[in-house]
């Protein structure tokens, strides 16, 4: 049992590690280093953590690997559309019943994710409906991450309106504001901008991290 007034941390994700942690715990697992740069290959580039898609590993060890360094995250309760299916917006619950939305929001000439970085606000903004919820947790880089990868995953399976395509823009401006989990979010920025295995390779200037203005953040 978790100590009290501690909350449980989610599962061990690949996103949350470095690289050579990635490395140590796929051979803490009995299995071969490449491992890791595959795995990695199969999430940021192919946009996947099933397995079966996996066929560049080894069969035997493939689901082993993929549940014990790419586990599921995300959960989507309720998905809402606008704009003729144009605009998507997501409820996620996570590992521990607690929820956090996205929004997709694609236009003729790019797709626009607004993600999440905490699960409800401590800023208290009078404006805000989420700012009225406190906050009860920061999330972990990976669950800033799922939330790009399931969106880009979608759009490049053709499941948004207009076909398929690429996500091209991301905006830290759902739940939590950003600066106050601040390695999280500077983590997951990472992984948005570092080129392939390593990331998504995507433009840093497609990237927005929208703030109240958590100024010792900033200094
Ligand atoms: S910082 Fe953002 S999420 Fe938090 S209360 Fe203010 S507007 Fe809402």
């Amino acid at each position: 049992m978790a100590p009290r007034g501690r909350r449980p941390k989610p599962p061990r994700h690949l996103v949350d590690l470095a690289p050579e942690e990635r490395v140590a715990a796929v051979e803490e697992l009995g299995h071969s280093p490449l491992r890791a740069k595959q795995l990695a290959t199969h999430y940021f580039t192919h946009l996947t953590t099933d397995p079966e898609r996996m066929t560049d590993l080894p069969a035997a060890g493939r689901t082993e690997l993929a549940e014990a360094l790419l586990p599921s995250l995300l959960s989507p309760v309720r998905t809402l559309q606008a704009d003729k299916g144009a605009t998507v917006k997501t409820l996620w619950r996570l590992f521990d019943g607690v929820s956090v939305e996205s929004v997709l929001m694609r236009y003729p000439n790019r797709a626009t994710l607004c993600i999440s970085s905490q699960v409800g606000c401590g800023m208290a903004c009078p404006f805000c409906a989420t700012g009225q919820l406190g906050l009860t947790r920061n999330l972990s880089v990976a669950e800033v991450v799922e939330q790009v990868r399931m969106a880009a995953a979608s759009l490049e399976a053709g499941e948004v309106a207009g076909g398929p395509g690429r996500l091209s823009n991301i905006v830290f401006m759902g739940m939590g504001e950003p600066l106050a989990n601040y390695k999280a979010v500077i983590g997951a920025v990472r992984r948005f901008v570092d080129p392939a295995p390593s990331g998504f390779g995507m433009s840093a200037r497609n990237v927005t991290v929208s703030t109240v203005g958590l100024v010792p953040a900033i200094d």
